[in-house]
Protein backbone atom coordinates (compact mmCIF):
# COMPACT_ATOMS: atom_id res chain seq x y z
CA UNK A 1 0.00 0.00 0.00
CA UNK A 2 2.87 2.38 1.06
CA UNK A 3 4.40 1.87 -2.52
CA UNK A 4 1.26 2.63 -4.37
CA UNK A 5 0.99 5.57 -2.40
CA UNK A 6 4.41 7.02 -3.11
CA UNK A 7 4.09 6.29 -6.64
CA UNK A 8 0.89 7.91 -7.25
CA UNK A 9 2.24 11.11 -5.15
CA UNK A 10 5.38 10.66 -7.72
CA UNK A 11 2.89 10.18 -10.62
CA UNK A 12 1.11 13.40 -9.54
CA UNK A 13 4.16 15.48 -9.32
CA UNK A 14 5.71 14.33 -12.97
CA UNK A 15 2.23 15.02 -14.03
CA UNK A 16 0.53 17.80 -12.71
CA UNK A 17 -2.82 18.66 -11.93
CA UNK A 18 -5.38 19.80 -10.35
CA UNK A 19 -7.29 18.70 -7.11
CA UNK A 20 -6.90 18.11 -3.43
CA UNK A 21 -5.60 14.13 -4.21
CA UNK A 22 -2.00 15.32 -4.53
CA UNK A 23 -1.96 17.77 -1.67
CA UNK A 24 -3.24 15.01 0.84
CA UNK A 25 -0.94 12.35 -0.56
CA UNK A 26 1.76 14.07 0.58
CA UNK A 27 -0.02 15.21 3.83
CA UNK A 28 -0.13 11.57 4.57
CA UNK A 29 3.36 11.07 3.86
CA UNK A 30 4.28 13.74 6.24
CA UNK A 31 1.75 13.61 8.88
CA UNK A 32 3.32 13.63 12.73
CA UNK A 33 2.30 10.38 14.67
CA UNK A 34 3.19 10.30 18.43
CA UNK A 35 4.78 14.00 17.71
CA UNK A 36 7.20 12.62 15.21
CA UNK A 37 7.33 12.08 11.26
CA UNK A 38 8.04 8.47 9.95
CA UNK A 39 11.30 7.95 7.95
CA UNK A 40 10.08 4.77 6.97
CA UNK A 41 6.85 5.98 5.15
CA UNK A 42 9.22 7.87 2.88
CA UNK A 43 12.17 5.36 2.12
CA UNK A 44 10.40 1.79 2.71
CA UNK A 45 8.54 2.23 -0.76
CA UNK A 46 11.78 3.43 -2.33
CA UNK A 47 13.76 0.27 -1.52
CA UNK A 48 11.33 -1.63 -3.27
CA UNK A 49 11.87 0.01 -6.96
CA UNK A 50 13.23 -1.99 -9.68
CA UNK A 51 17.05 -1.17 -10.44
CA UNK A 52 17.69 0.79 -7.31
CA UNK A 53 19.88 -0.08 -5.02
CA UNK A 54 19.59 1.22 -1.43
CA UNK A 55 22.46 1.25 1.49
CA UNK A 56 21.56 2.80 4.85
CA UNK A 57 24.95 3.91 5.84
CA UNK A 58 26.61 4.47 9.33
CA UNK A 59 23.99 3.60 11.91
CA UNK A 60 24.38 5.93 15.21
CA UNK A 61 22.31 6.43 18.30
CA UNK A 62 19.85 8.94 19.31
CA UNK A 63 17.85 7.50 22.71
CA UNK A 64 16.81 3.94 22.52
CA UNK A 65 16.94 4.37 18.65
CA UNK A 66 19.13 3.98 16.13
CA UNK A 67 19.14 6.05 13.07
CA UNK A 68 21.06 5.83 9.45
CA UNK A 69 21.28 7.66 6.14
CA UNK A 70 19.43 6.02 3.15
CA UNK A 71 21.83 5.79 -0.26
CA UNK A 72 20.12 5.21 -3.17
CA UNK A 73 22.21 4.14 -6.11
CA UNK A 74 20.95 4.26 -10.06
CA UNK A 75 22.83 3.86 -12.85
CA UNK A 76 21.88 5.46 -16.11
CA UNK A 77 21.81 3.92 -19.79
CA UNK A 78 25.10 4.30 -21.47
CA UNK A 79 27.32 4.93 -18.09
CA UNK A 80 30.20 2.94 -18.16
CA UNK A 81 32.15 5.89 -17.43
CA UNK A 82 29.63 7.68 -15.82
CA UNK A 83 29.32 11.26 -14.84
CA UNK A 84 28.59 11.27 -10.77
CA UNK A 85 25.73 13.07 -9.37
CA UNK A 86 25.32 13.13 -5.65
CA UNK A 87 21.86 14.65 -4.96
CA UNK A 88 21.45 15.97 -0.97
CA UNK A 89 18.03 16.76 0.55
CA UNK A 90 16.49 17.50 3.81
CA UNK A 91 19.45 18.46 5.89
CA UNK A 92 17.46 20.98 7.48
CA UNK A 93 15.06 18.18 8.67
CA UNK A 94 11.99 21.05 8.73
CA UNK A 95 12.27 21.58 4.41
CA UNK A 96 10.54 18.26 3.75
CA UNK A 97 9.96 19.41 -0.07
CA UNK A 98 13.40 17.61 -1.01
CA UNK A 99 13.18 14.82 0.23
CA UNK A 100 9.59 14.58 -1.64
CA UNK A 101 11.35 15.88 -4.39
CA UNK A 102 13.86 13.12 -4.40
CA UNK A 103 11.41 10.18 -4.16
CA UNK A 104 9.83 11.69 -7.04
CA UNK A 105 12.84 11.77 -8.99
CA UNK A 106 14.18 8.42 -7.78
CA UNK A 107 10.77 7.08 -8.74
CA UNK A 108 11.06 9.13 -12.54
CA UNK A 109 14.22 7.81 -13.12
CA UNK A 110 13.14 4.23 -13.10
CA UNK A 111 10.22 4.58 -15.10
CA UNK A 112 12.39 6.99 -17.93
CA UNK A 113 15.66 5.65 -17.52
CA UNK A 114 17.26 7.97 -20.52
CA UNK A 115 16.53 11.12 -17.71
CA UNK A 116 19.90 10.14 -16.51
CA UNK A 117 21.59 8.57 -19.25
CA UNK A 118 25.54 8.67 -18.75
CA UNK A 119 24.69 9.26 -15.28
CA UNK A 120 25.73 7.34 -11.91
CA UNK A 121 23.23 9.40 -9.58
CA UNK A 122 23.46 8.92 -5.22
CA UNK A 123 20.30 10.39 -3.96
CA UNK A 124 20.52 10.80 -0.01
CA UNK A 125 16.76 12.00 0.60
CA UNK A 126 17.16 12.20 3.99
CA UNK A 127 20.64 13.78 5.52
CA UNK A 128 19.36 14.85 8.85
CA UNK A 129 16.86 11.86 9.58
CA UNK A 130 16.06 13.12 13.22
CA UNK A 131 15.52 16.59 12.23
CA UNK A 132 12.88 15.31 9.70
CA UNK A 133 11.19 13.08 12.01
CA UNK A 134 10.98 16.11 14.65
CA UNK A 135 10.12 18.65 11.61
CA UNK A 136 13.05 20.38 13.00
CA UNK A 137 15.76 22.68 11.22
CA UNK A 138 18.21 21.18 13.40
CA UNK A 139 19.24 17.86 14.03
CA UNK A 140 18.18 16.21 17.81
CA UNK A 141 21.25 16.75 19.14
CA UNK A 142 21.05 20.85 18.53
CA UNK A 143 23.12 21.03 15.51
CA UNK A 144 22.98 23.09 12.17
CA UNK A 145 23.95 20.25 10.42
CA UNK A 146 24.91 22.72 7.02
CA UNK A 147 27.17 24.54 9.17
CA UNK A 148 29.17 21.67 9.89
CA UNK A 149 31.27 20.44 7.09
CA UNK A 150 34.77 21.05 7.03
CA UNK A 151 35.41 21.81 10.71
CA UNK A 152 36.46 18.11 11.63
CA UNK A 153 33.03 17.87 13.41
CA UNK A 154 32.00 14.73 15.13
CA UNK A 155 28.31 14.56 14.48
CA UNK A 156 27.35 11.39 12.83
CA UNK A 157 25.94 12.62 9.94
CA UNK A 158 28.36 14.66 9.19
CA UNK A 159 31.28 12.16 9.25
CA UNK A 160 28.84 10.11 6.59
CA UNK A 161 28.49 12.80 4.68
CA UNK A 162 31.96 14.14 4.08
CA UNK A 163 32.89 10.06 3.71
CA UNK A 164 30.72 9.96 0.82
CA UNK A 165 32.09 13.87 -0.72
CA UNK A 166 35.84 12.28 0.05
CA UNK A 167 35.32 8.98 -1.47
CA UNK A 168 32.71 9.28 -4.25
CA UNK A 169 34.20 11.91 -6.68
CA UNK A 170 31.37 13.62 -7.68
CA UNK A 171 31.06 15.44 -10.75
CA UNK A 172 28.10 17.35 -9.58
CA UNK A 173 26.81 18.04 -6.37
CA UNK A 174 22.97 19.12 -5.95
CA UNK A 175 21.07 20.28 -2.66
CA UNK A 176 17.61 20.69 -2.55
CA UNK A 177 16.36 23.01 0.19
CA UNK A 178 13.49 25.16 1.12
CA UNK A 179 13.39 28.89 2.50
CA UNK A 180 11.08 30.58 4.72
CA UNK A 181 12.39 34.18 4.36
CA UNK A 182 12.04 34.40 0.32
CA UNK A 183 8.83 34.35 -1.42
CA UNK A 184 10.56 32.92 -4.97
CA UNK A 185 13.01 30.14 -5.91
CA UNK A 186 16.68 30.97 -6.06
CA UNK A 187 20.02 29.13 -5.67
CA UNK A 188 23.75 29.06 -4.49
CA UNK A 189 26.29 28.70 -7.32
CA UNK A 190 29.91 27.22 -6.61
CA UNK A 191 33.14 24.96 -7.94
CA UNK A 192 33.24 24.55 -11.68
CA UNK A 193 32.91 27.72 -13.36
CA UNK A 194 30.06 26.41 -15.77
CA UNK A 195 27.86 26.02 -12.39
CA UNK A 196 25.93 29.21 -13.47
CA UNK A 197 25.70 28.17 -16.67
CA UNK A 198 23.41 24.74 -15.42
CA UNK A 199 21.44 26.76 -12.80
CA UNK A 200 20.59 29.49 -15.01
CA UNK A 201 18.22 27.05 -17.00
CA UNK A 202 16.90 25.33 -14.17
CA UNK A 203 15.84 28.59 -12.62
CA UNK A 204 13.74 29.18 -16.27
CA UNK A 205 12.10 25.90 -15.96
CA UNK A 206 11.03 25.61 -12.41
CA UNK A 207 9.79 29.49 -12.79
CA UNK A 208 7.37 27.99 -14.85
CA UNK A 209 5.92 26.05 -11.65
CA UNK A 210 6.66 28.97 -8.84
CA UNK A 211 8.27 32.47 -9.09
CA UNK A 212 12.14 33.27 -9.06
CA UNK A 213 13.02 35.56 -6.54
CA UNK A 214 14.87 38.60 -8.88
CA UNK A 215 15.77 41.18 -5.47
CA UNK A 216 19.02 42.28 -5.38
CA UNK A 217 19.80 40.80 -1.88
CA UNK A 218 18.77 37.26 -0.70
CA UNK A 219 19.46 35.92 2.60
CA UNK A 220 21.79 38.57 3.54
CA UNK A 221 23.58 37.72 0.07
CA UNK A 222 24.26 40.12 -3.03
CA UNK A 223 22.01 38.32 -6.16
CA UNK A 224 21.82 38.72 -9.86
CA UNK A 225 18.16 37.20 -10.99
CA UNK A 226 17.93 34.36 -8.43
CA UNK A 227 21.90 33.07 -8.14
CA UNK A 228 23.90 34.06 -5.28
CA UNK A 229 27.80 33.54 -5.99
CA UNK A 230 29.06 32.83 -2.62
CA UNK A 231 27.55 31.50 0.46
CA UNK A 232 28.05 30.54 4.04
CA UNK A 233 30.62 28.78 5.72
CA UNK A 234 30.52 24.85 6.56
CA UNK A 235 27.95 23.61 3.95
CA UNK A 236 27.71 20.76 2.37
CA UNK A 237 30.62 21.08 -0.23
CA UNK A 238 33.17 18.67 -2.31
CA UNK A 239 36.57 18.73 -0.65
CA UNK A 240 39.08 20.79 -2.12
CA UNK A 241 40.58 19.18 -5.37
CA UNK A 242 42.23 20.39 -8.66
CA UNK A 243 39.20 19.94 -10.93
CA UNK A 244 36.02 20.97 -9.07
CA UNK A 245 32.83 19.54 -9.03
CA UNK A 246 29.72 22.08 -10.28
CA UNK A 247 27.70 22.90 -6.95
CA UNK A 248 24.43 23.99 -6.70
CA UNK A 249 22.28 24.60 -3.83
CA UNK A 250 18.43 24.93 -5.24
CA UNK A 251 15.85 26.66 -2.88
CA UNK A 252 12.29 26.86 -3.40
CA UNK A 253 9.86 29.15 -1.10
CA UNK A 254 8.90 27.39 2.15
CA UNK A 255 5.45 28.88 2.10
CA UNK A 256 4.67 27.84 -1.57
CA UNK A 257 2.46 24.74 -1.86
CA UNK A 258 4.25 21.68 -1.05
CA UNK A 259 3.39 19.86 -4.93
CA UNK A 260 4.42 22.71 -6.78
CA UNK A 261 8.17 23.11 -4.55
CA UNK A 262 8.12 19.41 -5.31
CA UNK A 263 7.62 20.21 -8.97
CA UNK A 264 9.94 22.52 -9.08
CA UNK A 265 12.44 21.00 -7.44
CA UNK A 266 12.27 18.11 -9.42
CA UNK A 267 12.20 20.10 -12.96
CA UNK A 268 15.14 21.93 -11.70
CA UNK A 269 16.98 18.67 -11.51
CA UNK A 270 16.00 17.35 -14.70
CA UNK A 271 17.14 20.52 -16.16
CA UNK A 272 20.73 20.92 -14.43
CA UNK A 273 21.68 17.24 -15.30
CA UNK A 274 20.38 17.59 -18.92
CA UNK A 275 21.94 20.94 -19.20
CA UNK A 276 25.45 19.32 -17.41
CA UNK A 277 25.00 16.70 -19.74
CA UNK A 278 24.71 18.80 -23.02
CA UNK A 279 27.44 21.30 -22.25
CA UNK A 280 30.13 18.64 -21.77
CA UNK A 281 29.41 16.79 -24.65
CA UNK A 282 29.59 19.99 -26.82
CA UNK A 283 33.28 21.12 -25.02
CA UNK A 284 33.90 17.16 -26.04
CA UNK A 285 33.18 17.85 -29.61
CA UNK A 286 35.20 21.28 -30.16
ZN1 LIG B 1 17.81 24.53 4.23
Amino acid sequence: MQSALILRACDQAIFPDTGARKVSNFETQLKLENGRRSLDRLVDPLRDLAGVQCELLGGFPSGPQRYSLPRFTVRGPNSSDPIRIGIFAAIHGDEPAGALAAAAFLSQIVQSPEVIENFLVHLYPICNPTGFEDNTRHSRRGKDLNREFCKSSVEPEIEILEHELRTQHFHGIIQLHADDTSDGLYGFVRGHTLTENLLRPALAEAGKILPRNVNATIDGFAARDGIIYSGYEGILAAPMQSDPPFEIVFETPHHAPMDLQVQALVVAVRTILSEYRRLISFAANI
